[in-house]
């Protein structure tokens, strides 16, 4: 039996520098999907509370003093976090498996990352601060500038909560902006952690501000409010376009990360071997709970019989248990509505004539019997054109599809609306890039899968979104460019003199 802490305080919010409950004292609880069993209660706030916090981010953007502060002051505290963090790495991947079902070690195969994340971030918002200069072709003093959007809403989802949180948060803070910051309501327990750890490190008060509570009121809200500049949010696709609807208010700044249904394409030049591994890679990572989930497993005829027999024979060695267990490969499901989505998606599969198999039933055995699990499922023969092949399902039910040639496979690779992420795993270097460079997504590995470093950018084609995360890009995201023109040559004078004179 997995040993956890088992006592946890009332989770607060943070509002301009105090932690305090929501205005009406509401809470809900939040639920272990490897037991089944609530284990702490977190403020339920509303629309008043959203109002507030908003207010707060506001006039510490407008009067406060952290859009002042210098780059290298803001970096201090930066650094002061950056080490907490390394500090509890383990800590939070820990938090983040007992609120979401995803196994502990991936957890902290990401948060491990994070404080490299985060130097990154500060030296890209370095460089931002001081102004290109322009060299046109007239005798004008020409520079351009960058400057932090304002009030930041960030929004995320609940699949990688601490990796999602340090996707958007630094670079929108250390831009200047100032934040308010709704977590998903199933995982807000290490964003709320990252808060003490901001406070800590001495972030001035009103600069972030992280309330909790549910998507269609709290995080409605923050897409509505007229004193938000910039909206960024990582979730479903369905979320995404309601919130630039409510968005058009004041045409605040929009920045979406959605879903995904990526092709996993194996060629026949891979071992049997290799290409099974290489779909285990793709698609059971983080439960099948990622948004770049490898989902879709194009394989080459010539291997496909002998790859599906050994797909389904390492799909069945994964060990599907508790998530802080160091021996789980699959933990439960965020939740019983998503464990049931996954068990409706497989009946639409062995209704379309997808063959199954492997897995297709919730585990209830054992330490089982509670949690939210689905173990491993493996459909074969999936048309590219049946519902499983085309929606995101979020959890461990991967589809296998046969292709023959590469010119069939880019063309079902790139029959969907999503865009996001993409594989091709083959020892031919140019057919390799020339498949990649015909994916049409924003992130295609070759002969690799999940790599995601904080030097590349990040984000998707067609319905996967808008804007970029990570790299350079994502942290120039959260700022407004301004052009500044001055004339101290005297131009302007003599074409003043030209215009009366005539
Ligand atoms: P979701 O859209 O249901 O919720 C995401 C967040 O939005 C949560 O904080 C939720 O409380 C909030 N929300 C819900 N309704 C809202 C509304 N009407 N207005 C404003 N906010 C609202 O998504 P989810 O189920 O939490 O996450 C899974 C989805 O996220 C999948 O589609 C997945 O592909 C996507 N995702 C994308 C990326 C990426 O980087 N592209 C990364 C992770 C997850």
């Amino acid at each position: 039996m997995v040993k956890y802490k088992e006592k946890f305080e009332e989770q607060k919010v943070f509002i301009d520098g105090e932690w305090t409950t929501s205005s009406k004292g509401d809470t809900y609880s939040i639920i272990n999907p490897s037991t089944g069993k609530s284990f702490v209660k977190c403020q339920k706030c509303d629309v008043e509370d959203t109002k507030r916090a908003i207010d707060v981010a506001r006039d510490a953007f407008d009067n406060g003093p952290w859009p002042e502060m210098s780059i290298e002051e803001r970096t201090k505290i930066f650094y002061k976090v950056t080490d907490m963090i390394a500090e509890k790495a383990w800590e939070i991947s820990k938090l983040d498996a007992m609120c979401n079902g995803v196994p502990v070690l991936e957890h902290a195969s990401m948060t491990m990352m994070l404080p490299a994340h985060m130097r990154y971030v500060c030296a890209q918002a370095k460089k931002l601060v001081e102004p290109k200069k322009v060299s046109g072709e007239f005798p004008l003093d020409q520079k351009v500038w960058r400057e932090p959007d304002g009030v930041v809403a960030i929004i995320t989802p609940w699949n990688a909560p601490f990796g999602e949180c340090m996707m958007k948060l630094p670079p929108a803070l250390i831009d200047g902006n100032t934040v308010v910051f709704k977590p998903a309501s199933q995982t807000p327990l290490t964003t709320l952690d990252l808060g003490k750890m901001f406070e800590k490190a001495g972030i001035p008060k009103g600069a972030l501000n992280i309330i909790t509570g549910p998507g269609p009121v709290v995080g409605v809200e923050m897409a509505k409010n007229t004193k938000v500049d910039h909206i960024s949010f990582t979730g479903e696709g369905i979320t995404g376009k309601e919130i630039v609807q409510n968005a058009l208010g004041n045409l605040k700044k929009v920045t979406l990360e959605l879903g995904g249904k990526s092709p996993n394409i194996i060629f026949d030049d891979f071992s049997v071997d290799e290409a099974a591994t290489a779909a285990m890679i793709g698609g059971y990572f983080l439960n099948g709970e990622i948004c770049i989930d490898g989902s879709r497993i194009f394989v080459q005829d010539t291997i496909h019989e002998k790859f599906s027999k050994k797909f389904v024979e390492l799909s069945k060695s994964l060990k599907i248990g508790n998530a802080l267990s160091l021996k789980t490969n699959i933990g439960p499901l965020v939740t019983e509505t998503q464990m049931e989505k996954n068990l409706k998606y497989i009946e639409y599969g062995k209704d379309a004539g997808a063959t199954l198999l492997c897995g297709g039933y919730r585990p209830r055995e054992g330490e089982l019997k509670d949690g939210f699990f689905v173990a491993p499922t493996v459909f074969d023969n999936v048309s590219n054109d049946m519902r499983i092949a085309r929606e995101e399902i979020f959890g461990p039910v991967l589809c296998v599809i046969p292709f023959s040639t590469e010119k069939e496979v880019i063309e079902m690779a790139n029959d969907t609306t999503y865009g996001l992420a993409g594989a091709v795993w083959t020892h031919d270097k140019e057919r390799a890039v020339r498949v990649a460079r015909k994916i049409k997504a924003g992130t295609v590995f070759i002969n690799t899968y999940h790599m995601l470093t904080a030097d590349m950018p990040f984000g998707g084609y067609k319905q996967s979104g808008w804007g970029r995360e990570m790299s350079e890009q994502g942290v120039e995201e959260f700022t407004q460019v301004k052009s500044i023109t001055a004339d101290w040559s005297g131009l302007t004078k003599w074409l003043m003199n030209v215009i009366i004179s005539h």
